[in-house]
């Protein structure tokens, strides 16, 4: 008999959360959704909340009476809690047993943290927890016996490649005494990038692309923040510092590569020569409900993927010419500790900036080069110093804004 799955979505107003919700509609008798959190979007929280009945609800300060007016009767039992405290008495509740983190940005980092000091089993679907504090979450992982689940589909592909014992050594389910980390088994990971919509824009033509442009993801329905750093390839450097702290593997053994039709959403290759790979069709329904059932299988709703119809599968490499990000990625994974937070943060700053207009496309590296270049790069042990860090890249790339802009697009 399958034992109720108490599960806690943070950010189900996201698109992460859409995608669970729908995965955990299709299982009534498998999951039971105990804890709930949006930001802004008050009625659609309050919706989702008279539908699933959680014990908690998190909100933005000012938003609870909001969420309760569009709730209705169905939350008179339910508790709603305002600001970012709330998000964490949801993460840590003993009526949730599974976290997942769909929280978009750095304000997602002190659930996820709690989550896994509470000992959950926590699906990391949003990256900053990982870039920012990766090695600090799975050390805390390991004291705590919180197991935690690669959800970013390239993550969990590579998880899902890997062979039994690795996954269970790194969910911290591993009999007494194995190594931690991915061991000598693997000689190299490898992350897919569909290329996001200028994957063929010249160089020339890149400079002068719009928001709405980027936001056009050939192949994902993603968040708009999620689709810009997709056109940059700044997601797929997020997502290689997230494989080395998930995996706990160098830099040098992760390697890009640009797979415009994004059904391979990952490989990992073995000493021995063999290259094991997930193929699916784009839809994070699929991720989530793995990661959500793990280690049983479970319908995620997804359509079964016609090979034929797919026909051909392409692969090149990425060109960090026109896309700079990712070198300045791969930089900040191999120096480590607070780089990838400055790193992060000058992203989300230049990313800002780019929505409204201000910077140009090939504004964006710039701006973060400049912050990379300004600050120095330092060991980080505690969640209060990474977002010290944090605050300080994002007020220096503020501050230095204006001069990127004054250099013309
Ligand atoms: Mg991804």
């Amino acid at each position: 008999m399958t034992v109720l799955n108490r599960v806690a979505i943070l950010g189900v107003t996201g698109s992460i959360g859409a995608s669970t919700v729908d995965v955990v509609r299709r299982h009534p008798g498998r999951f039971r959704i105990t804890g709930l959190s949006g930001w802004q979007q008050s009625s659609a929280l309050g919706l989702l909340a008279a539908e699933f009945m959680p014990e908690m609800i998190a909100t933005a300060p000012g938003h609870a009476g909001a969420v309760r007016v569009a709730g209705g009767l169905g939350l008179s039992s339910s508790q709603i809690l305002e600001g970012p405290n709330a998000l964490i008495r949801v993460a840590q509740s003993h009526n949730v047993d599974t976290v997942v983190t769909g929280i978009v940005g750095a304000a997602g980092l002190p659930p996820t943290l709690a989550a896994v000091q509470a000992g959950k089993r926590v699906l990391v679907a949003n990256k900053e927890p990982l870039v920012m504090m990766g090695s600090l979450l799975m050390e805390e992982a390991r004291r705590t016996g919180a197991c935690i689940l690669p959800t970013d589909s390239e993550h969990n592909a590579v998880f899902q490649c890997l062979p039994l014992p690795l996954q269970q050594r790194l969910t911290g389910n591993a009999p007494a005494g194995s190594t931690t980390g991915i061991g000598s088994e693997i000689s190299r990971i490898t992350l897919t990038a569909s290329g996001g919509p200028f994957l063929h824009t010249p160089a020339a033509a890149l400079a002068n692309v719009s928001a709405t442009q980027a936001l056009e993801h050939p192949n994902w329905k993603m968040g708009p923040k999620v689709s810009i750093d997709s056109a940059t390839l700044m997601n797929k450097g997020l997502e290689l510092i997230e494989a080395c702290a998930l995996f706990s593997i160098p830099e040098s053994q992760v390697d890009i590569v640009i797979h415009p039709q994004s059904i391979v959403h990952s490989l990992v290759e073995f000493c021995d020569g063999s290259l094991i790979a997930q193929l699916a069709s784009a839809d994070m329904r699929i991720p989530i409900a793995h990661a959500l059932a793990y280690p049983e299988r479970i319908n995620s709703g997804a359509t079964s993927l016609n090979l034929t119809a797919v026909a051909s599968l392409q692969f090149e490499e990425p060109d960090t010419e026109r896309f700079p990000c990712l070198r300045l990625a791969r930089e900040a994974a191999r120096a480590g500790g607070s780089v990838p937070t400055i790193l992060n943060a000058a992203n989300e700053v230049a990313v800002s900036a780019f929505q409204e207009g201000k910077l140009g496309f090939m504004q964006i590296p710039q701006l973060i080069e400049r912050v990379l270049d300004a600050l120095p790069g330092e060991r980080v042990t505690s969640l209060e110093a990474v977002t010290y860090i944090d605050d300080k890249a994002r007020q220096l790339a503020q501050h230095m804004l204006p001069s990127i802009v004054g250099t013309g697009v």
